[in-house]
C-alpha cells in the first residue's frame, strides 16, 4: 500500500465514508482511518439501533390498538435480549457490507487512531501517511456533566449495550435523544421519568410540536419532571440509584440514570495544533460553507463541525466536498438552510424551516399561520385517541411556505416529499393546487384553510 493518497478521511462514520466513496468514484486514491467500527455513530450507536427499538416499541402498542378493530390480541412476552440480538445482527451486516464495499472500491481502510504530525501528515499506530486532501470526520460522543456520582450515569452509547431492560429509568435531557429514548422505553413497558432542567423539552422546535408531544407523552404515562436538575447520584445497596435534585426533591429506586444532554466533538486525539486547525470555544472544528477549515487542504464534515448533527447532513456535506475537489464543481457546497428532520418520538415529529416564533421575529405581520389538529382515522377507529397536529408557516402576499411542522402517526414518512416542495420555494397556493390523497393524514397539509 502506498503511503500517499489523494484524499484521506479520519473517522469512518456517515461523513468520512461518504467523502472517500465519492472521491473513489472519481477515480481518486483514498484511505479511511477508523479506531472503532465502520459506520460510526449512526450505524452502531445511533439512528439504526434506535430506529429498530422504536419499531419494537410501536409493535408493543398493537394489541391495544387492534382491540377497536375487533381483534383480541394479548402481548404474552417481550424478550429484550432477542431485540438486542436482532439489532446486533442487523448492525453487523452493515459493518460487513462496509468492509466489502471499501475493498471492492479500492478504498484503503486503516484501523487505528489518526493524529496529525503536520498539515499533510497523519500518524496511525506509529506509521506515517500523507494526503493531498485530509477530511476530519471524527464525529462526537455523549456529554456527561461533572457532578458527584457521574460515574453511575449511562449514555445513549451504553443504552445500546444494556443486557436487561431497565424496569425504572430516569432520563435527563431535553433534546432528540431524551424524548426518543423516553418514548420508546415507555412504550416497551419501562417506568420512565424524564427530567428537564427547564419547563419544556425541544426548546428550539415549534411550540405546537413540543406542547403536543408533552401532552401525548404524559397521556402515555411518561413521568415528565420539569425544573429538576440532579446534583448528586448515589448507588444504593440494592443496586438502584438515588438522586438529590437542586429543587430539594430526592428520587430513588431507579435501575438506571441516562444522560442525553448533547454531544462533545471528538478532537482530543487528533493533535490539531500540529496542523494548526482551529476550533471554536466548544471544541468544534470551525469551517466555512465549503467545509474548509482554517488550514488549506484540510476539511471537516459532520458532527465534529457543530453544525446540524444529522446523518444526511454529514453525508451531503461530504459528497459535495468530493464533488468540489475532484469533479470540477468549484461552487458545490451544502446549503444548511431548510434541512428537514424527524424526531422518532411517540408520536413522531417531522419538521422543516422556521418555527412560528422565529418567523414572527424575522417577518413580523407578514407571517400567516395555517394549522390543524385531529385524531387520525387509525387511532379514531382504535379509540386510542392519539393526536396529530400540523402547521404551515407562510410569509408575504404569495404565502411562501417557510416552515412545516407535523406531529402524529406517519409524520416521519410524510415530511420528505413536502420538504422537496418547500426547498423549491412552494407557496400555499401550490399546496392547495395539488389534489389531496384520500383518506390520509397527509392530505390535511394540502387542504388547510
Ligand atoms: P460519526 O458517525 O460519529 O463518525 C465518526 C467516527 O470517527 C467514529 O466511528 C469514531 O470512532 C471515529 N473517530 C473519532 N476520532 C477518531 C480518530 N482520531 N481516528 C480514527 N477514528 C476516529 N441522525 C439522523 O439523521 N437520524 C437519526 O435518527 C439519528 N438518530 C441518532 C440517535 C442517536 C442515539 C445518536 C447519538 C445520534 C443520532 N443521529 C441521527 C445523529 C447521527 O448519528 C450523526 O449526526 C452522524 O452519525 C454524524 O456522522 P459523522 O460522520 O459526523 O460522525
Ligand atoms: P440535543 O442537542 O438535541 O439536546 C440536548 C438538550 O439537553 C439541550 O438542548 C438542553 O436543553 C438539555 N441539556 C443540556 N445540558 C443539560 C444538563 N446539564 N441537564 C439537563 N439538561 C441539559 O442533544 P442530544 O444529546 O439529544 O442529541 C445530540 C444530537 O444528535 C441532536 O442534536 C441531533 O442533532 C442528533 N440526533 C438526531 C436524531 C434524529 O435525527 N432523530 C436522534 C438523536 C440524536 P435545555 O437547554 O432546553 O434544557
Amino acid at each position: 500500500m502506498s503511503n500517499h493518497f489523494d484524499m484521506m478521511a479520519i473517522g469512518a462514520g456517515s461523513g468520512g465514508l461518504s467523502a472517500v466513496k465519492r472521491a473513489a468514484e472519481y477515480g481518486k486514491h483514498t484511505v479511511i482511518i477508523e479506531n472503532a467500527r465502520l459506520g460510526g455513530t449512526c450505524v452502531n450507536v445511533g439512528c439504526v439501533p434506535k430506529k429498530i427499538t422504536w419499531y419494537a416499541s410501536n409493535i408493543a402498542q398493537i394489541p391495544n390498538e387492534a382491540r377497536g378493530y375487533g381483534f383480541d390480541i394479548s402481548l404474552n412476552n417481550f424478550d429484550w435480549s432477542k431485540l438486542v440480538a436482532t439489532r446486533k445482527k442487523y448492525i453487523r451486516s452493515i459493518n460487513t457490507w462496509y468492509t466489502s464495499y471499501l475493498a471492492e472500491s479500492s478504498i484503503e481502510h486503516i484501523s487505528g487512531t489518526g493524529k496529525f504530525i503536520d498539515a499533510h501528515t497523519i500518524d496511525v499506530n506509529g506509521k506515517i501517511y500523507t494526503a493531498d486532501h485530509i477530511v476530519i470526520s471524527t464525529g462526537g460522543y455523549p456529554t456527561v456533566p461533572d457532578f458527584p456520582g457521574k460515574e453511575h450515569v449511562i449514555t445513549s452509547d451504553d443504552f445500546f449495550t444494556l443486557r436487561e431492560q431497565p424496569g425504572r429509568i430516569a432520563i435527563v435531557g431535553a433534546g432528540y435523544i431524551a424524548v426518543e429514548l423516553a418514548g420508546l422505553l415507555n412504550g416497551l413497558g419501562s417506568e420512565v421519568s424524564l427530567l428537564l432542567r427547564k419547563e419544556h423539552f425541544l426548546s428550539s422546535f415549534d411550540a405546537m410540536l413540543r406542547e403536543t408531544l408533552m401532552e401525548e407523552m404524559l397521556n402515555a404515562g411518561v413521568n415528565i419532571m420539569p425544573r429538576t436538575s440532579i446534583e448528586t447520584i448515589e448507588k444504593q445497596l440494592d443496586g438502584t440509584f438515588r438522586m438529590k435534585c437542586a429543587n430539594g426533591v430526592t428520587l430513588e429506586g431507579y435501575d438506571a440514570v441516562l444522560y442525553a444532554v448533547g454531544r462533545t466533538p471528538n478532537t482530543s486525539l487528533l493533535n490539531l495544533d500540529a496542523a494548526g486547525v482551529k476550533t471554536d470555544k466548544h471544541g468544534y472544528i470551525t469551517t466555512d460553507y465549503f467545509q474548509n477549515t482554517s488550514v488549506k487542504r484540510i476539511y471537516a464534515v459532520g458532527d465534529v463541525t457543530g453544525r446540524v448533527q444529522l446523518t444526511p447532513v454529514a453525508v451531503a456535506a461530504a459528497r459535495r466536498l468530493a464533488d468540489r475537489l475532484f469533479n470540477n464543481m468549484p461552487d458545490r457546497h451544502l446549503d444548511y438552510y431548510n434541512i428537514p428532520t424527524v424526531i422518532f418520538s411517540h408520536p413522531p415529529i417531522g419538521t422543516i424551516g422556521l418555527t412560528e416564533g422565529q418567523a414572527r421575529k424575522e417577518y413580523g405581520t407578514a407571517v400567516k399561520i395555517y394549522q390543524t389538529r385531529f385524531t387520525a382515522m387509525y387511532h379514531a377507529a382504535a379509540n386510542t385517541e392519539q393526536r396529530t397536529a400540523m402547521k404551515l408557516v407562510c410569509v408575504g402576499p404569495e404565502e411562501r411556505i417557510i416552515g412545516c411542522h407535523i406531529i402524529g402517526m406517519g409524520s416521519d414518512e410524510m415530511l420528505q416529499g413536502f420538504a422537496v416542495a418547500i426547498k423549491m420555494g412552494a407557496t400555499k397556493k401550490d399546496f392547495d393546487d395539488c389534489v389531496a390523497i384520500h383518506p390520509t393524514s397527509a392530505e390535511e397539509l394540502v387542504t388547510m384553510v
